[in-house]
């Protein structure tokens, strides 16, 4: 797939890959095998009849490839974009034993993106009627990421309306507010979410699940059934002394600060960032690569990422980690910081590494990073990253009694029906699972839909399809 050059890239916030022209998709598309038992769908957590899109895609028949894809994922736009096709569907496919696999994941996001660009009704419904038909029933999502979204655009689908509640004052979640533009233009999920307006679905933004309004509250005021998912936003720190000086930040708050506050805009928007030099990420997932290249973009001389293991073990994306170093981010392998050291005024100036080595694979099944002891060095650095991890937020769980939670504080929900201790009320994505990936949490969102339609509209009828409905043969 096209992409802009590193060197320029790394200066700006347009999307990096440029997506495939007509004829790359068609010429990828035609070294599916279109195997009998795909391997490839079974690795995706939400089953995407992967054989059947790429057939209708060779076949020129973008239209159907699109409805084939909408049967089991509500938001292949996005995800095309941020799936670790590697560990999921391309990671089985059979071409990958041998050489390339078929790269599902940019024919998914090639055939989203020629769809969406038609009317958002017609993307959502394949017609132009978007009638609601059962106004006796409502269902209420808290948090708009990917699991509420998906969860809503099904029972949508099944004409049962939904509302969603999101704390903050814009919908999607991480898609948008932690996921950076040049990875995931933030059109991209607007239009998803269009596409799900235009459906029926209410959203309602600055409303805040355990506090604007309870989880009680919104199931005595008619709801018929409550899903919970609200993600796991609540950032781990190191625990090091100078941790609070200025200039270190979370992932979390920096991220949000860029992309919420359109930071990345500065000056014509007016949220400033903060002017650094030397910028050390700590982590190796997607988040700190999201931070180290985000700092690169807003100018700063020199962006080194540490992290306690080597690259073997990183478990961020593959293309994130490549990218990030064709556009020269420093790699520090087996390093983790001690301290933070400042100057006078409390600002971050240098920053104590541990060096560590491999030992014996710990619970992750991952060799565990263990100190050389006495062995440290120090580096100058004026700004900070912290992307160790995030923990669930007990907002909900403490205005929900009887709501039971498990460790860490994540709502413990059925794994096949989604629904939490508490009748009709449901739970998925990363409040359940801690952080995870995006199509888990649709899968978690698409399951309880799935079961919260059962519910209330019986077995039968909620395998049925309505006119709102793209389709969904699986279910049938
Ligand atoms: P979230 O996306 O976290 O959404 C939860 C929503 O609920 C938020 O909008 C939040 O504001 C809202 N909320 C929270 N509390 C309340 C409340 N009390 N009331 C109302 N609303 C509330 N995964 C991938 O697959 N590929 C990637 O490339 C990738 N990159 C990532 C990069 C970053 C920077 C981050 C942070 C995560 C990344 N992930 C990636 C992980 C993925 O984004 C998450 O696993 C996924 O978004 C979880 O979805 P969710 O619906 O559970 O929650
Ligand atoms: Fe692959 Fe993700 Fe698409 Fe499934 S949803 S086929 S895992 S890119």
């Amino acid at each position: 797939m096209p992409e802009q050059p590193p060197l320029v890239r790394a200066k700006n916030f347009e999307e990096v890959a440029l997506g495939y022209a007509p004829e790359m998709a068609a010429a990828e598309a035609g070294r599916c095998l279109q195997c009998k038992k795909p391997a490839c769908r079974k690795g995706c957590p939400v089953e995407v009849n992967i054989p059947g899109f790429i057939k209708k895609l060779t076949q020129g028949d973008l239209d159907a490839a699109y409805g084939v894809l909408r049967e089991t994922n509500s938001l292949p736009a996005v995800c095309g974009r941020v799936c670790p096709q590697e560990n999921q569907c391309e990671g089985a496919c059979i071409l990958g034993k041998k050489g390339e696999p078929v790269a599902i994941g940019r024919l998914e996001r090639f055939v989203a993106d020629a769809y969406l660009a038609r009317s958002a009704c017609e993307t959502v419904t394949g017609g132009p009627a978007c009638a609601m038909p059962r106004g006796d029933l409502r269902v209420a999502c808290i948090g708009s990421g990917p699991s509420s979204l998906t969860c809503a655009g099904y029972l949508a689908a099944k004409g049962i309306p939904v509302t969603v509640f999101e704390a903050l004052h814009e919908l999607g979640g991480v898609l948008v507010y932690g996921i950076p533009e040049f990875r995931l233009p933030k059109g991209v999920v607007r239009q998803e979410i269009q596409a799900m307006k235009t459906l029926g679905v209410e959203f309602r933004t600055n409303w805040v699940g355990g506090k604007t309004i309870t989880v009680p509250e919104l199931l005595e005021s008619g709801y018929n059934a409550v899903f919970i998912g609200v993600g796991a936003g609540l950032p781990r720190f190191l625990g090091i002394p100078g941790e609070n000086l200025i200039g270190v930040f979370s992932a979390n708050e920096y991220l949000t600060r860029v992309n919420l506050g359109r930071a990345y805009k500065f000056p014509a928007t007016d949220t400033p960032t903060f002017p650094a030099r030397h910028v050390v990420v700590f982590g190796g997932g997607n988040v700190a690569m999201d931070a180290a290249r985000t700092a690169m973009r807003l100018g700063a001389e020199k962006v080194s990422l540490a992290y306690r293991r080597t690259e073997h073990e990183m478990p961020c994306r593959l293309e994130e980690l490549h990218h990030a170093k064709e556009e020269g981010l420093e790699i520090l392998c087996l390093n983790a910081p001690v301290e933070f050291l400042g100057d006078e005024k409390g600002r971050l100036t240098r920053i104590v590494l541990q060096r560590m080595e491999l030992g014996e694979p710990d619970a992750s099944g991952r060799c565990a990073p263990v100190a050389c002891q006495g062995d440290t060095c120090s580096l100058e650095a004026d700004m900070a990253v912290v992307a160790v991890g995030t923990g669930a937020n007990p907002l909900i769980s403490q205005s929900t009694p009887g709501l039971a939670t498990y460790r860490r504080g994540y709502i413990t929900a059925d794994p096949v029906t989604g629904e939490t201790s508490i009748p009709n009320v449901f739970a998925g994505g990363d409040i359940v699972t801690g952080a995870a990936t995006v199509i888990s949490a649709m899968g978690a969102g698409r399951r309880a839909a799935k079961a919260i339609a059962e519910r209330l509209l019986g077995p039968e009828a909620a395998a049925t399809t309505t006119a709102n409905a793209a389709g969904d043969p699986a279910d049938a």
